[in-house]
């Protein structure tokens, strides 16, 4: 069985998917982590994130691997562990920009696809339910008002130390979000199943409820909590 989870900058998506992830026993796929992945691959190449064809030879190259350490999902490449190297905001603004070059979202299609064929998978990202799994069995498009999911990713940072201003990350968030909505191939937007779930004004847990609640009524099974 898949669960899609789609939707925007810092909806909550990945927070969504690990808890799910936990009380399904099922595994995660963070796409985004891929689209990641490539940006830093490119820039340790020095290959500029405009630059098509070699950015989808780096995509076509990637050594990447998921493993699951100390409760969270840890992304490598090349067997170095970079799961903290793709989540500055640099690197954050490199993904929105591979990620919207056909070519290199053509050279990943397979290697999403081939991490979520086997078992239960939660995978999340911009493009799950439209275009890497159209067939799965639950697609979520979770939301929230910019300004929500603004001061969300603003106080995470900080409490990672790192220091942009609320007004920054909520331009950089918008300038992300159009960027996913726009493009021409596979741009950001509800899959026409897809359950929308405006997390602007839920917590955590009433989110999770909800979302239980719709994998129970897609046929999965709760095995915990
Ligand atoms: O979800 P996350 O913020 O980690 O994704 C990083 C970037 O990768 C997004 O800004 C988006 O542009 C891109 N992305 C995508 N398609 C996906 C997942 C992520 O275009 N399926």
């Amino acid at each position: 069985m898949i669960i899609a989870i789609d939707g925007p900058v810092a909806a909550g998506k990945t927070t969504l998917s690990k808890i799910l992830a936990d009380r399904l026993s099922f595994s995660l796929l963070d796409t985004g982590a891929i689209y990641r992945t490539v940006a830093l691959a490119s820039r340790r190449q020095s290959v500029d994130w405009s630059d098509e064809p070699a950015v989808a030879a780096v995509a076509s190259r990637l050594e990447l691997d998921f493993q699951w350490l100390d409760g969270t999902n840890h992304v490598f490449l090349g067997g170095e562990d970079i799961s903290e190297a793709v989540r500055t905001p640099e690197i954050s603004q490199g993904a929105s920009l591979v990620s919207a070059l056909p070519d290199v979202r053509a050279a990943l299609l397979d290697l999403q696809r081939h991490l979520g064929e086997e078992g239960n998978v939660i995978a999340e990202g911009r493009d799950i339910g439209t275009v890497v799994f159209p067939a799965a069995e639950l697609k979520i498009f979770l939301t929230a008002q910019p300004e929500v999911r603004a001061r969300r990713r603003h106080e995470e940072w900080r409490r990672k130390g790192i220091d942009h201003s609320y007004k920054e990350v909520l331009e950089a968030l918008r300038e992300r979000d159009a960027r996913d909505e726009n493009r021409p191939v596979a741009p950001l937007e509800p899959a026409a199943d897809s359950v929308l779930l405006d997390t602007s004004e839920l917590s955590i847990e009433q989110v999770v409820d909800r979302a239980l609640g719709l994998a129970r009524d897609a046929g999965s099974t709760e095995i915990s909590g």
